[in-house]
């Protein structure tokens, strides 16, 4: 049983074992699961800032986070960091948000890491990490550092689950731009030159002048214009600034009404794959739904029946109501 008072005086060891129970696979831990976030769903604490990572290997992410964590940590939060890696093997255990990367933060008491969940539970590994942020949260962290690397949807998962989503580049200085996704660039509050220090400096401000004037044609929210910023993060240099821009950030966007809405709305988006999930947890876990689910996609293929007449045929084996017309 997780001690809920525990948790919510910041318990490292009841976070950690709360965190366990959600990503079990047992249905009977699924359902304890479920208990414990709704006890805590009143509770929840909406100062908190979510800030979304992300970069490619090597563009020096452990390294920031440490070094960002704590320069947090001496501006009197409390900082917890999760992961997402889409790479992650089944059996657990992942290269991203690992302790051994953080060292010194890992051993601070203002600090939790937590490595990415394995995959395979329900609603996936993204799920598991925004049930994490509000199990982090509710244990009164406040500054929630989600990371993630540029494979697949995890950058899109990452930053409809953060409040502020943050790509790390590496500082080329040539002309091109670095191959990365443009949708990527749309999604980004802020665009982070790393390693802007010794060598490295007058190529990460000409990247920085390229990726500003690259903005400039693309399209931008209405009331933030994605910052290109400077960090060195072994020179601990470009913190303060990052650190100015998250609160101002979220000065702007609460006076704007947007902070509240852009998580009420990732709460309905949330709830929306999670329902897609279950219903094809239903269908797939029984024997006699998952055969007609294959005859219907043949009869699809060989064009007997139409998408919708086969949608709710399944929807009638399911005990759903039939999809009315009127
Ligand atoms: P990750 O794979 O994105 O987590 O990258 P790491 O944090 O492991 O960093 C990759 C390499 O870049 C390491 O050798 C770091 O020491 C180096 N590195 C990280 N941050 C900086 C920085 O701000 N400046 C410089 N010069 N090197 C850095």
């Amino acid at each position: 049983m997780i001690d809920v008072n525990k948790l919510k005086n910041g318990d490292r060891r009841t976070l950690a074992k709360a965190i366990t129970l959600i990503e079990s696979t047992k249905e009977s831990d699924q359902i304890k699961a479920g208990i414990l976030l709704e006890s805590l769903v009143q509770s929840q604490n909406h100062k908190s800032f979510r800030l979304g990572i992300t970069g490619s290997p090597g563009v020096g992410k452990s390294t920031f986070i440490e070094n960002f964590g704590q320069y947090l940590i001496s501006k009197n939060h409390k900082v917890a960091v999760l992961a997402i890696d889409p790479s992650s093997p089944t059996s657990g255990g992942s290269i991203l948000g690992d302790k051994t990367r953080m060292e010194k933060l890992a051993v601070n008491d203002n600090a939790f890491i937590r490595p990415s969940p394995a995959s395979g539970a329900l609603g996936g590994v993204a799920q598991k990490t925004r049930e994490s942020i509000l199990l982090c949260e509710s244990a009164g962290y406040d500054f929630i550092l989600v990371e993630t690397v540029g494979v697949g949807q995890s950058e899109y998962e990452v930053a409809n689950m953060v409040d502020f989503f943050m790509l790390l580049i590496l500082p080329t200085g040539g002309d091109e731009l670095q191959g990365i996704k443009k949708g990527i660039l749309e999604i980004a509050d802020s665009i982070v030159i790393n390693k802007a220090d010794g060598d490295h400096l007058k190529a990460a401000k000409q990247t920085q002048a390229q990726y500003q004037s690259a903005l400039q044609i693309s399209a931008q929210s209405h009331f933030w214009k994605t910052q290109v910023l400077l960090n060195s993060s072994i020179e601990n240099k470009g913190f303060e600034d990052l650190y100015k821009i998250l609160l101002s950030f979220k000065d702007v966007a609460e006076k704007n009404l947007h902070w509240n809405q852009k998580r009420q709305e990732q709460n309905v988006s949330w709830f929306d794959s999670l329902l897609k999930e279950i219903i094809l947890r239903k269908i797939n876990s029984n024997q006699k739904n998952y055969s007609k689910l294959k005859e219907l996609n043949q009869e699809i293929i060989q064009n007997k029946k139409t998408p919708l007449k086969a949608a709710m045929e399944m929807m009638e084996l399911l005990n759903f109501d039939k999809i009315k017309n009127d």
